[in-house]
């Protein structure tokens, strides 16, 4: 195949993360993403030899290449948490995960960037996250802090590209911060791409605020609520709000070539023919 898209889809590492290429394999995808531990606790085991190398062993057996895959951290992680002693049991844990990302032979961690829980303001909140990568990039070398954009729910920052363009602005090392787009956060934040006019207007701005050099994966998601409803419920590719023009927009853009395209859709029996009709859209 000729294409510079890959795409794939958050599978289940269930059983272990070297069962992540494999799940990967079966549903055609050529990009993947995992939680690399239980997204809905503090604590794990980590990761031994063995797993490492299983890992590894059927990552080259599934030809998926390191760069095309975004592993996402754990929902826990607070990064620009108020409190301090809670802002720093985020650090540890997200400290963990970029270790565990190394382990893996993994370059980029995808995380949602904080929430001030209407208990500071929003620059005060964007201080704290970047305090807290600046000092994650110390203790790890070699993986990339992607920063994901959200939908705006509650008091979670990110949903703005001045939020994402404020916390890469105060990262000491740029070249360790990245993003990642979601299609549906982005839509629900209030950036419309439904038409080839809107997906124009929305991407130069992003272009202009934040700069396609950090964009380091996208998460490909239909949208079930309305554009700037600020509420985020994926659906599957087709059919949502979003429809399927906008992503005909992206499988034929190449500035989305050669980063992880992942689905987070709702319906996982799809994920095989969603991948297949996205490539479909492909102008050759
Ligand atoms: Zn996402
Ligand atoms: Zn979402």
């Amino acid at each position: 195949m000729s294409t510079h898209k890959f795409v794939g889809a958050h599978v289940s590492a269930s059983g272990g993360v070297f069962n992540a290429p494999l799940n990967a394999m079966k549903i055609g995808a050529r990009a993947f993403a995992l939680f690399t531990k239980n997204q809905k606790q503090w604590a794990s085991k980590p990761l031994e030899e063995a797993t490492i190398g299983l890992f590894k062993d059927n990552l080259a057996q599934s030809g998926i290449l390191p760069r095309h895959i975004l592993p996402h951290d754990s929902y826990l992680i607070n990064l620009g948490h108020p409190e301090e002693e809670k802002r720093l049991k985020s650090l540890e844990a997200f400290i963990d995960e970029l270790h565990r990302c190394s382990q893996l032979g993994l370059d980029r961690l995808n995380f949602h960037p904080g929430s001030h829980l209407k208990q500071i303001s929003e620059e005060a909140c964007l201080d704290r996250i970047a305090l807290s990568m600046n000092e994650a990039i110390k203790h790890v070398e070699g993986v990339n802090l992607t920063i994901e954009n959200t939908a705006g729910q509650g008091s979670n920052l990110g949903w703005k590209f001045e939020h994402l363009a404020a916390i890469i602005e105060r990262i000491e090392d740029k070249s360790r911060v990245g993003v990642c787009i979601d299609t549906c956060h982005m839509f629900t934040a209030g950036y419309d791409i439904r038409t080839r006019e809107t997906y124009d207007a929305t991407w130069n701005a992003f272009d202009t605020i934040v700069g396609f050099e950090y964009l380091k994966g996208m998460h490909i998601n239909d949208s079930k609520p309305d554009l700037g409803s600020h509420v985020d419920r994926h659906d599957s590719i087709g059919k949502g709000k979003l429809g399927l023009d906008p992503f005909g927009f992206i499988m034929n853009d190449p500035r989305m070539d050669d980063i992880p395209l992942i689905l987070e859709t709702i319906d996982e029996t799809l994920w095989a023919h969603e991948i297949e009709l996205l490539y479909a859209m492909q102008i050759q």
